[in-house]
């Protein structure tokens, strides 16, 4: 059998690593292609001379220098050169596990060339859900989730129709402080936000799983994934991360997937599928996991789930604006600039000012995006 080729967008991050690490024994079988980064030189420079890609790209220009050399490695920077990596005419697989809003335009470029997508990015479809599912039509790509929650989702869908889904439930573990009063909230550090309690993820994710925006975001995402509309999409809160979600059918079936939570198992199902990997993650044995509590969400405690929510019903632009002040806060609050309460406080702020663009082009929703970050700049300037 011919070996599939993979390039991975966001090799160096946490996604990224697991994937590399995934795909070790499955080498007879894959070859990875492409690798790239934004920042990690090092790292990169790394990967490039341990699994020989025929391409490493990295966002800032002047780092080119630092991965160029390595025998059959053609070394490439910028913006474009990921979107170029994600289009390449000999690629099978495109992982994008970059972080942030920076992963539309490449996922924009892997659609339209028709390739079978790993998604780990949910920014990039919370901003233009609508026309990336367009475009999928359009052009026959496939898009197959690595989110843990959309991937148990998409899971517990095989051999199922659409039509007669009554029901998604998204779990949540809740994040750290889910057991904290809305006082307690107020003199969080940023040490305490980073430490999740059941899942080991990249910064930013981390920090959007403490306020909860990320099962905002993961509400959106499962939207324009499942073409669900929202009334149809349920959160619940799950402690022990065990079920990853459940879909509930018309005939009152609920079909749950679960795992030891750990990214590998949703990464290696969605470069694999519609095959399994052999022991993709350590087997769970749910006579010692005991039980399993799930619990509704406390809105109030948490206003940056509700403010994505509203985002995503109300459509067009908004979804880019919040997802682009949320980034911007939680940057902020990384460098110690604003308390961890803030981050909705100016999600909030943004919000209110952004004028909304019905049915956006991408240009549109790139300037909703700028906008919303140098307001939010801006703010917290102006006080500092
Ligand atoms: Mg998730």
């Amino acid at each position: 059998m011919k070996k599939k080729n993979v390039v991975i967008l966001g090799s160096t991050g946490s996604i990224g690593t697991s994937a590399l690490a995934g795909l070790e024994p499955e080498r007879d079988k894959y070859n990875i292609l492409a690798l790239s980064a934004a920042e990690n030189s090092e790292l990169l420079l790394f990967q490039a001379k341990k699994y020989r890609p025929r391409y490493a790209a990295i966002l800032n220009p002047e780092k080119e220098r630092q991965i160029t050399g390595i025998k059959g490695v053609k070394a490439l920077s910028g913006e474009q050169s990921f979107s170029y990596l994600a289009s390449l005419p000999e690629a099978d697989i495109i992982l994008i596990s970059m972080a942030g809003a920076a992963a539309i335009k490449p996922l924009l470029a892997a659609v339209k060339a028709g390739k079978r997508i790993a998604l780990a990015n949910k920014e990039a479809l919370v901003m233009a859900g609508e026309i990336v599912n367009a475009e999928v039509e359009k052009h026959g790509a496939e898009i197959i989730p690595v989110d843990s929650e959309h991937n148990a989702m998409f899971q517990a869908m095989q051999g199922h129709k659409t039509g007669d889904v009554k029901k998604l439930h998204i779990t949540a573990s809740g994040g750290p402080f889910k057991d904290r009063t809305r006082a307690e909230l107020k003199n969080i550090t940023v040490e305490q936000a980073l430490k999740h309690p059941t899942w080991k993820m990249g910064r930013k994710i981390t920090i959007d799983s403490a306020t909860l925006m990320n099962k905002g975001l993961e509400v959106i995402e499962a939207h324009y994934l499942f073409k669900m509309p929202y009334e149809k999409i349920d959160v619940i809160i799950h402690p022990q991360s065990i079920v990853h979600s459940m879909v509930e059918y018309i005939d009152g079936s609920i079909i749950a997937q679960m795992s030891t939570p750990d990214m590998k198992l949703p990464i290696m199902y969605a470069l694999a599928y519609p095959d399994r990997v052999k022991d993709a993650v350590a087997r769970l044995d749910l006579k010692k996991t005991g039980k399993l509590d799930f619990f509704p969400v406390d809105f109030k405690k948490f206003p940056a789930f509700s403010l994505a929510l509203d985002a995503g019903k109300t459509g067009g632009t908004m979804p880019a604006c919040m997802n682009a002040a949320n980034e911007a806060a939680v940057k902020n609050f990384l460098n110690r600039r604003i308390k961890f309460v803030k981050i909705p406080y100016y999600i909030e702020k943004a919000m209110k000012a952004h004028r909304v663009a019905r049915n956006p082009d991408l240009i549109e929703i790139l300037e909703a995006d700028r906008e919303a970050r140098e307001f939010v700049e801006n703010m917290i300037n102006a006080v500092k």
